[in-house]
């Protein structure tokens, strides 16, 4: 079974799918993990989305992304990346390149054979970010569409940014946000919306197990 989770930035789908997959014993991929390490290697790199696209393409292309169980570690070219793509700036510079269609068409590919080889060795396969169940499986036997109000996602991003050592406050959180949405919402290629046969789930006044209890019975009346 492959279950795809998408919503805006702070919803609270990485929580949210982790508590999913270890429930069910499936495999979770944060797929904005590798927007996001893209993002990171092409500013080491000196190359912007503006003006180098075809190079940050072909990093999107051929760039040795590696995930560790459960999704938490991530390394690029052999180096950890699992802290430093967590950062803000990396966070901006991941909306932008996620923009590049290009850039969206090799990350696409690559998230639907990490997905497929997920689900023959795990049985199953969560995976969250933006289009998954628009874009890169379509088909996936559930799809849940998550959302939360702005300021209920600022305050959990300023949170996130606080548990991971990052100077911030509740005015810079919103910011991100907005402009996340912005970027997230309204791009060309793949703009992040719903498919129309996903669950909507409010997440404000749920806690994530709350949230993660109820895609697990979804999930399981639907493999029943
Ligand atoms: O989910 P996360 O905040 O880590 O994603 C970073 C950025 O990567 C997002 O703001 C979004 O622009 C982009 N992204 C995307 N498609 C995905 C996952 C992430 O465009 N499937």
């Amino acid at each position: 079974m492959i279950i795809a989770i998408d919503g805006p930035a702070g919803a609270g789908k990485g929580t949210t799918a982790k508590l999913v997959a270890a429930e069910l014993g499936f495999a979770y991929v944060d797929t904005g993990a590798m927007y996001r390490a893209v993002a990171l290697r092409a500013h080491e790199l000196g190359w912007n989305a503006r003006d180098d696209a075809p190079q940050i393409a072909h990093l999107a292309e051929s760039a040795p992304i590696r995930f560790g169980a459960g999704g938490a570690q991530v390394w690029c070219d052999g180096r950890d990346y699992s802290a430093i793509i967590r950062t803000p700036e990396v966070g901006a510079l991941a909306s932008k390149v996620a923009t590049l269609p290009e850039v969206r068409h090799h990350i696409v590919e690559r998230q639907r054979v990490l997905g497929l080889e997920a689900q023959s060795e795990f049985g199953g396969a969560v995976l969250e970010g933006r289009d998954i169940q628009t874009v890169v499986f379509p088909d996936a036997q559930l799809k849940i569409f998550l959302t939360a109000t702005t300021p209920a996602r600022a305050h959990r991003r300023l949170q996130q940014w606080e548990k991971g050592g990052q100077n911030g406050d509740l005015e810079a959180a919103t910011r991100d946000i907005v402009e996340r949405d912005e970027r997230d919402f309204n791009r060309t290629t793949s703009p992040l919306k719903a498919a129309p046969d996903a669950v909507h789930v409010a997440t404000d006044d749920l806690t994530p197990q709350q949230v993660a209890a109820r895609i697990v019975e979804l999930a399981r009346e639907r493999m029943s």
